[in-house]
């Protein structure tokens, strides 16, 4: 599918951790990816602290994670991930993450952004705090400080990259859905992928009768057999 420039649609998904996407946007992933989008990743963390061994050192904890993220990747049908390697549990609404996140909207020029609902976030009190960052971050990113050429101008005289307008903003793991994406298709991709993050899960046939169970349940609203949802932003 083709954008204004004649190029294949761009989709950008930023999250705070590894699985997160595979969790709340996997099968809307392979779904554009299957519809001729390109589609890439970018993680904030490597998820360093997703472990309950104590005595295991975050390095190899995150070290791990990427492996599982790349392969959930591959399974979806999407690009390798870009890793930006901030520390989990860490992540703050500042220049740094806010300058990062520009760079990468100005690199892949997406036509669509996915990234975690900041303001209604699902669960509504307990979303976790990287997540609520992650998400406030991103939309900033996307606008103003994307489209404007005077924020963050080095990465334009320096990094030859240009301002970008990004048109559409879909947001999960939400409390306010208003989109629903059909995954019927693409359910079975989802948790395949998902499976892929081994170290986070226990039971791998539980999961994936409980995605199953959360897939329908999104999509009973909106008349699915199963689905994600989303709140939908123009920007
Ligand atoms: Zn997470």
């Amino acid at each position: 599918m083709a954008n204004v420039r004649g190029e294949p649609r761009r989709c950008l998904i930023i999250a705070a951790h590894p699985d997160d996407i595979e969790s709340w946007a996997g099968g809307t992933a392979a779904a554009l990816a299957r519809d001729g989008w390109r589609v890439t990743y970018v993680l904030c963390t490597s998820g360093d602290r997703g472990t309950s061994d104590p005595d295991e050192e975050p390095a190899t904890v995150a070290a791990r994670r990427e492996e599982e993220q790349r392969a959930a990747c591959r399974a979806t049908g999407v690009e390798e991930p870009a890793l930006l390697r901030l520390p989990d549990g860490e992540l703050e609404d500042d220049r740094v993450l806010r300058a990062l996140l520009v760079r990468e909207i100005r690199r892949w020029r997406p036509d669509l952004l996915l990234t975690h609902d900041p303001v209604t976030p699902w669960p509504p009190y307990t979303c976790h705090r990287d997540h609520r960052v992650a998400g406030r971050v991103a939309l900033d990113a996307a606008y103003p400080y994307a489209r404007d050429p005077l924020s963050f101008p080095e990465q334009l005289r320096q990094e030859g990259l240009r301002p970008h307008i990004t048109p559409e903003v879909w947001l999960f793991c939400t409390s306010a859905p208003d989109h629903y994406v059909d995954i019927s298709a693409t359910l079975d991709v989802k948790i395949a992928a998902r499976l892929e993050h081994r170290s986070q899960t226990v039971d791998p046939a539980a999961l994936a009768t409980a995605w199953r169970q959360r897939a329908a349940e999104t999509g009973a609203p909106a008349g699915l057999a199963a689905a994600e949802s989303f709140k939908r932003l123009s920007l």
